[in-house]
């Protein structure tokens, strides 16, 4: 285990009876929003998913970026960027940018009334418009063949972080505009050779939000917080299919297994259906370790739950891997 991962924290965890600040992040919002399950464990037990490594480049750029528009910010200029995208703007000089900015120990926040929930969002950057209207922006980079966009289905969270910062700067005060622009910036990688530099593409991608959702997803995550029940899992994701595939696999050759397991996954590995009576006159057991042996398949998720008399659905022919296992 690194030490960078605790699966069982006991920090940052969330207690329906106590009154003190609790720190709801925009990335944890999301989480909610792609599944409650997993968001329940990680705020309200304490048992997070692992974190990814850190995106070291993609901080450098971020890092970079900052400094570039700081120094337009403290000339209240604008940045050649806006220039080049005839956008009508100058960074925002504000005495509290910097805490906006810093997501792990202030960003923009926002106590819900009645709850001790604090909402929190580190932004990118911040612009003003002549008309005094705020513009959010965020920094990406990738480094991509063709031109950057927003299409991907995969991008639909960096749209919500968009919304939930406009919402999260409307609530405190600010005027801000419907528009707000992802700074992109895509890695060249058509260079004849490395010689130490990365050049990057910069486009600057306008996005209308629409923070319609965010209060309603904010109340329901925190009714889920304070529920005693471990909610249902969203969408399959990839950690899910881990998680099943490695059950699965982990009940077939855990030691103290039933001995007749793995030649009954042999036996029904080709069938569409599989009950007690058969699984007794083909092994000659008694109804009991019949039951028993069922209930160790269906664990593995490799038959369908019990329904009384009726034959239980196999599920091995649909399961690549499982097969694999038992071929
Ligand atoms: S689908 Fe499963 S692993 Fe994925 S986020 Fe939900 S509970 Fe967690």
């Amino acid at each position: 285990m690194s030490k960078y991962y605790n699966p069982h924290r006991t920090r940052n965890i969330y207690n329906p009876h106590s009154s003190e600040p609790f720190r709801l992040s925009r990335g944890k919002i999301d989480s909610f929003v792609k599944c409650a399950r997993c968001f329940y464990m990680d705020r309200r037990l304490g048992v997070g998913q692992p974190p990814g490594y850190p995106f070291s480049l993609n901080s450098a750029v971020d890092l970079l970026l900052k400094k570039e528009f700081d120094i337009h910010r403290a000339a209240g200029t604008a940045h050649p960027l806006m220039k080049a995208y005839g956008l009508d703007a100058v960074p925002f000089a504000h005495a509290q940018i910097d805490e906006w900015r810093d997501a792990m120990r202030r960003g923009i926040t926002y106590r819900i009334a009645g709850t001790s929930v604090v909402v929190t969002g580190g932004v990118d950057d911040v612009w003003k418009s002549p008309n005094g209207e705020l513009i959010i922006v965020d920094y990406k980079a990738t480094s991509k063949d063709g031109e950057v966009s927003l299409d991907a289905d995969w991008q639909d969270g960096y749209k919500r972080q968009m919304e939930i910062y406009q919402w999260l700067f409307r609530q405190n005060g600010f005027k801000v505009s419907r528009t707000g622009y992802f700074v992109y910036c895509n890695g060249d990688t058509d260079a004849r050779a490395f010689d130490g530099k990365l050049e990057f593409d910069i486009k600057l991608i306008p996005y209308d939000g629409d923070d319609s959702w965010v209060e309603g997803t904010i109340l329901a995550a925190i009714e889920c917080l304070k529920s005693d029940t471990l909610p249902a899992s969203g969408v399959d994701c990839d950690y899910c299919a881990y998680r099943k595939a490695a059950g699965a696999v982990e009940s077939l050759k855990v030691e103290d297994r039933d001995s007749l397991l793995e030649d009954v996954v042999k036996f029904i590995k080709d069938k569409d259906l599989i009950s007690t009576a058969l699984l007794q006159r083909e092994f000659g057991i008694g109804y009991v370790r019949a039951c028993r042996l069922l209930d160790k398949l269906e664990e593995a998720g490799l038959v369908s739950p019990s329904e009384g008399a009726k034959p239980r659905k196999v599920f091995i022919k649909e399961n690549k891997t499982i097969k694999k296992l038992v071929n």
